[in-house]
């Protein structure tokens, strides 16, 4: 290894640009990169402590496997370990077909492993199921997105577009705990004299830093934006030159949105009439803005009418496809956007192609030189597969990588009771999460740091996470799983390595042509230039930093409106269950937590799960500040400490999400899904709080 490895942080979607060097004791210490563009030298306490896990105690170093259902884990040698996986797909299709075999994967796995695992369902295991948690984040964004401009990119420019929009729009996000180091996109935009309008249930500390913050009640997205339209079309602030040359579809949106008049709006979201037309003439007057939701918005049961409805208003105010305008989507997971674009979609191949498109079909299996018709159609999304575990015609027995999904899925009791009723489950993992407890098999794997690979930011910047420490004595990597498992299965020829820079290669391939386009991008170019954009069709070109300059994906070259109605969540508060609950992120802690509750540091900032109550609700229900209290929903019932603060809506309860067992917030959450996007309802149901 060098002295100094330039490399990526191994947490959320802006990777942070970090020099890992080791110190006399050889030990990583982490040094925040200046000169990478997105961080600028910034780091979160995440990325300060992510070495802090290289050398865990806790990490597992041996395959463990369970003798019998009801046995215990006990240490293994790999053979034993892939012959029992092997074994174990192999009973579940000799008895219920192909299908009943089920591949759950990961935001947070490189663009290589993705693509490989994805590769893997299709070829070697010859399955439809395949999903990953990426699903869980921002798929209703997605969907959104490819509906209004023809492509799903989170973001259409570079974040150093930012501070020169007059006017932000951020609904749904709390980046300011989230992802630290992008705030100084924001606090430099507000230091050039423009305006920033965060939504959210919560007074967050974004809210704080905004020049006006929309306190709407959760689950009314869409009727905010209708109404923020409406204010905007009355007010003389559309932009109908723009409209015109390019746009589609504004008449049916104008239609609808004239029934959204302010006050109809503030009994529907909360947020005053005043506050609305505020907001609609700062985004309206500025010369520049930008639109950019975020989970709020998505993970809803209409998280894509949600996104839409925003989308409709940067198109009609003439906030896209100009510079330092757009709608853009600010992604959670590190490789949320990758993990997509290269195949563990159930619906999508490499380059995010189509899986039910016979041209799609054809360019992927020549690619991998398989038969087009060999390739499985169209599986279930998240939710459904994990729904489907261990019932009649569902999937048998599944392997999961890179997620912990008895804390991080909705109804975690039930998917909890889901993976239990499996014929096997295969769990690989750096520790032994609360999903690997209830494996069959778990296979230990290497860091983040322990090996290369791509990434795709926010931004849709291509970066390079280099390995930067050898691999502990016992650890495979995710690559190596695959490739030793598809030859175990007949299918070795196929996974001929495990080396990242040769499967990027052949991802390279498989994506050129599509629409999320790799094949200009290389190890070398990325290196040396901080990150490639995708679409990047050839070597010679320079990468695709802001798209819809000209015109936007689809084939007429236009963005289309689509008329959005606002309706009610799937399960609103009433008698039994008087209170809305929504779930979010801290700072100091990551997703499902298997990493970062595991960091001391982190632990000491945030120890434990909580949730916000205004002081005013507290004093109804006897509660106050530290107490213990009981959240019950129709899914199941937690106990977590209360932590009063006047910034949250009196109707409102907010839970973070990292811990499992008796705080596992997900235990609660409605798994009701997005119709399109297959999102579930993690930010809106009813809720009921107790002193416990
Ligand atoms: Fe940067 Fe996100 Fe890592 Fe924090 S967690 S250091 S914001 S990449």
């Amino acid at each position: 290894m060098s002295a100094s490895t330039a490399t990526h942080c191994p947490y959320c979607a802006l990777q942070c640009g970090m020099n890992l060097v080791p110190d006399v004791g050889g030990l990583l210490q982490v040094q925040p990169r200046k000169d990478f563009p997105t961080n600028k030298g910034g780091l979160c306490q995440k990325g300060w402590t992510a070495t802090d896990l290289l050398g865990h105690p806790d990490r597992l170093t041996t395959p463990l496997v369970r003798a019998a259902k009801d046995g215990a884990l006990r240490p293994a040698s790999w053979d034993e370990a892939l012959d029992r996986v092997a074994a174990g797909i192999q009973a579940a299709q000799a008895v219920y077909g192909r299908d009943a075999v089920g591949v759950f994967g990961g935001g947070g796995l490189t663009n290589e492993k993705a693509y490989w695992l994805g590769k893997f369902a299709r070829v070697a295991l010859r399955t439809p199921h395949i999903d990953y948690n990426g699903r869980f984040c921002m798929a209703s964004e997605a969907v959104a997105g490819i509906k209004a401009f023809g492509i799903d990119r989170g973001l259409p420019f570079p974040l150093g577009d930012i501070p020169q929009s007059d006017a932000v729009l951020l609904i749904g996000g709390n980046p300011a705990e989230t992802m630290p180091p992008i705030m100084q996109y924001f606090e430099r935009q507000r230091e050039n004299g423009g305006a920033l309008i965060v939504a959210d249930p919560r007074r967050t500390a974004t809210a704080e830093q905004a020049t006006l913050h929309l306190q709407l009640t959760p689950g009314t997205d869409t009727a905010l934006a209708n109404g923020l339209l409406h204010v905007a079309a009355a007010d003389g602030l559309l932009d109908h030159a723009f409209i015109a040359s390019r746009t589609t579809g504004w008449e049916d949106v104008r239609r609808i949105i004239a029934s959204f008049w302010p006050d109809r709006v503030e009994r529907i979201t909360g947020v005053p009439t005043a506050q609305i037309v505020k907001a609609a003439h700062l985004l309206g007057e500025a010369a520049t803005g930008m639109v950019l939701t975020a989970r709020g918005a998505g993970q809803q049961s209409k998280g894509v009418d949600n996104t839409l409805a925003f989308i409709n208003l940067a198109l009609a105010l003439g906030k896209a496809g100009r510079p330092h305008c757009g709608w853009g989507c600010i992604t959670g997971q590190g490789n949320g956007q990758g993990g997509r674009e290269h195949g563990q979609k159930a619906d999508q191949l490499p380059g995010y192609r189509k899986i039910d498109n016979p041209e799609h079909r054809a360019h992927v299996a020549n690619v991998w030189g398989v038969d087009p018709d060999s390739l499985p159609g169209p599986g279930r999304s998240a939710y459904e597969l994990l729904d489907s575990l261990g019932q009649d015609g569902g999937v048998r027995a599944l392997l999961v990588m890179a997620s912990n999904l008895a804390v991080s899925a909705p109804r975690a009791l039930h998917v909890e009771q889901r993976l239990r009723a499996l014929d096997f489950l295969c769990v690989s993992d750096i520790f032994l999460s609360e999903t690997a407890l209830l494996a069959d098999v778990v296979l230990p794997i290497a860091q983040w740091a322990e090996e290369g690979g791509t990434m795709t930011n926010l931004e849709g910047r291509v970066i390079h996470r280099k390995q930067a420490a050898p691999r502990p004595e016992g650890v495979w990597t995710d690559a190596q799983i695959v490739s030793a498992l598809a030859a175990r299965l007949g299918a070795g020829r196929y996974f001929p390595t495990d080396e990242p820079a040769v499967i990027f290669d052949e991802l390279r391939r498989a994506s050129a042509g599509g629409i999320a386009d790799y094949s200009g991008i290389t190890y070398d170019r990325i290196d040396s230039e901080n990150g490639v954009f995708w679409p990047c069709p050839s070597p010679d070109h320079p990468g695709t930093p802001r798209m819809f300059q000209d015109r936007f994906a689809h084939p007429d070259g236009r963005a289309k409106f689509h008329p959005v109605h606002h309706r009610p969540s799937a399960e609103e508060p009433d008698d039994e269950y008087p209170l809305y609950l929504t779930t979010g992120r801290v700072m100091a802690q990551y997703q499902s937590g298997t990493q970062t509750r595991r960091v001391e540091a982190l632990g000491r900032i945030s120890p434990e799960a909580f949730v916000e109550i205004h002081p005013a609700l507290a004093r109804r229900f006897g509660i106050e500040d530290g107490d213990r209290v009981a959240l019950t929903t129709r899914r199941g019932a937690i106990h977590v400490q209360a932590r009063l603060t006047p910034n949250i809506r009196q109707d409102t309860l907010f839970v973070p999400f990292h811990w499992g067992g008796d705080a596992c917030a997900n235990r609660l959450t409605n798994p009701a899904l997005d119709p399109s996007s297959k999102m579930p309802e993690f930010k809106v149901c009813a809720v009921r709080v107790e002193k416990a």
